[in-house]
């Protein structure tokens, strides 16, 4: 079964709003067995739908269309679709009400436009839409030789989600009895995809004989790689995955940092908060970066004592206690003030661990000693404090970056190994 997707709207063409519907629908459908085969941008434009819809139709036996629902002038996604099935626009009564009672429920008055969303084309099915006024339509047609649905959803990402999720995916998949799909994601970190998939080769060209499909997602310093098995048997499909991911796991094997599909900070807040162990960071060329990364997880009260983001030295020392002989001797990025910075943080918030960074971020700021990107971290535990030396690009942002996952990584195998011992 294939499927394609487009998206209406003038301002995905002017580059005012990123079409994120596309990457979303793009990867719920394919973790559902769903082959995307074509995404297409056009404005909000009768004759550029008609051509789409023509077009898509050629190919496809699902089209899912989102914007141009609004109740605005320039929304004409609806009565183009009305118009191009030959269905009427007819007032939906129960759709009405419930629009009536979305305005009633937020107290908001309701504007003739308000009403005229409960226009529906008679004789498409309704997909309910709690999160807005906008219903989405499902359009059945058969005079192509085979069975084809077009789909209409309005434009507003989390409306257009709620509906494929709850509405949508479930349709498909009784009307073309999809295979159940089951997959495991796990990340790995610091090996890049190449490496990581040299390692893995052999195994890898085995894996399609024993129907399994494996998908690397790269991102800044880390890969998730997702093995994932369809059957009509979801068990048959579980087992082929779990024995598949299980000689995928020991041929990474440190290189893994998270077993599931969780980020890093998700995975270290687990492995911290099982342990009973609690973290502190002192900061300076991450200005914060590691804690807002460690409490934006759910949880993250439970492990999280605190962080000093000590930028200027002098921070450094009254703050956290660093000895100025250090900087004055090997400036603010070395291995003996990041050191002392770890230890000062463990001891005056009282954690099992604390991190430490303090780095030449860049652009600016490099010496030929110390090139930019040049970046101490150091890990303090109750074995001890350990320093690292990165040596990273010239950009910035992607510094700080990599720097937080290399923290959060080396964390996370320490206190793996620590509760190992
Ligand atoms: P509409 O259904 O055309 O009224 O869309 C409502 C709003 O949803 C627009 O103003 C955009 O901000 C947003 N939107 C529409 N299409 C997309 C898309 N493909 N990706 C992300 N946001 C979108
Ligand atoms: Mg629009």
């Amino acid at each position: 079964m294939l499927a394609e997707v487009i998206t209406i709207g003038d301002e995905l063409l002017l580059g005012q709003t990123v079409d994120t519907n596309s990457a979303w629908m793009g990867g719920v459908l394919a973790s559902h067995g769903i082959a995307l085969h074509r995404i297409t941008s056009i404005s909000d434009n009768a004759p550029e739908i008609v051509a789409a819809l023509d077009d898509a139709r050629e190919r496809v036996d699902l089209i899912l269309m989102t914007g141009g629902l609004g109740p605005t002038r320039d929304d004409i996604t609806k009565e183009t679709l009305a118009d191009y099935f030959e269905m009427p626009l007819e007032m939906d009564q129960d759709v009405l009400r419930n629009i009536t009672a979305w305005f009633e429920g937020r107290g908001l008055p309701m504007l003739p436009v308000n009403e005229a969303q409960a226009m529906l084309p008679r004789g498409c099915t309704v997909l309910p839409n709690p999160r807005g006024t906008a219903m989405g339509m499902w359009f059945e047609t058969a005079d192509r030789g085979r069975d084809q649905v077009v789909i209409s959803m309005p434009g507003v990402p989390y409306e257009m989600k709620g509906l494929v999720l709850e509405e949508v995916l479930p349709r498909v998949q009784t009307k073309w009895s999809l295979p159940t799909r089951y997959h495991r994601t796990v990340l790995t970190q610091g090996i890049g995809e190449s490496y990581l998939s040299q390692i893995v080769n052999e195994w890898e060209e085995g894996l399609s004989a024993r129907g399994v499909s494996i998908a690397y997602l790269p991102a800044p310093g880390q890969v998730r790689v997702r093995l994932s098995a369809a059957s009509q048997d979801e068990a048959d499909a579980r087992q082929r995955v779990d024995e598949a991911m299980h000689a995928f796991l020991a041929l990474a094997g440190e290189h893994v940092i998270a077993e599931e599909d969780v980020s890093a900070a998700e995975a270290l807040v687990r492995l911290l908060t099982e342990q009973g162990a609690t973290l502190a960071t002192a900061e300076s060329c991450t200005g914060g970066a590691i804690a807002a990364a460690v409490t934006s997880v759910a949880g993250s009260s439970a492990v999280f004592e605190g962080a000093v983001v000590a930028y200027a030295n002098a921070v450094k020392v009254a703050a956290l206690a660093v000895d100025p002989q250090f900087i004055e001797r090997d400036g603010a990025v070395s291995e003996s003030v990041v050191t002392a910075m770890a230890n000062g943080a463990r001891a005056s918030m009282g954690t099992t661990y604390a991190l430490a960074t303090s780095g030449i971020a860049g652009p600016g700021g490099g010496t030929p000693e110390k090139p930019v990107g040049t970046i101490w971290i150091a890990l303090a535990t109750p074995h001890g404090t350990e320093a690292r030396c990165l040596k990273l690009g010239k950009d910035r942002g992607r510094n700080v970056q990599r720097t937080v996952l290399e923290c959060l990584a080396w964390l996370i195998r320490t206190a793996r190994a620590h509760s190992a011992d």
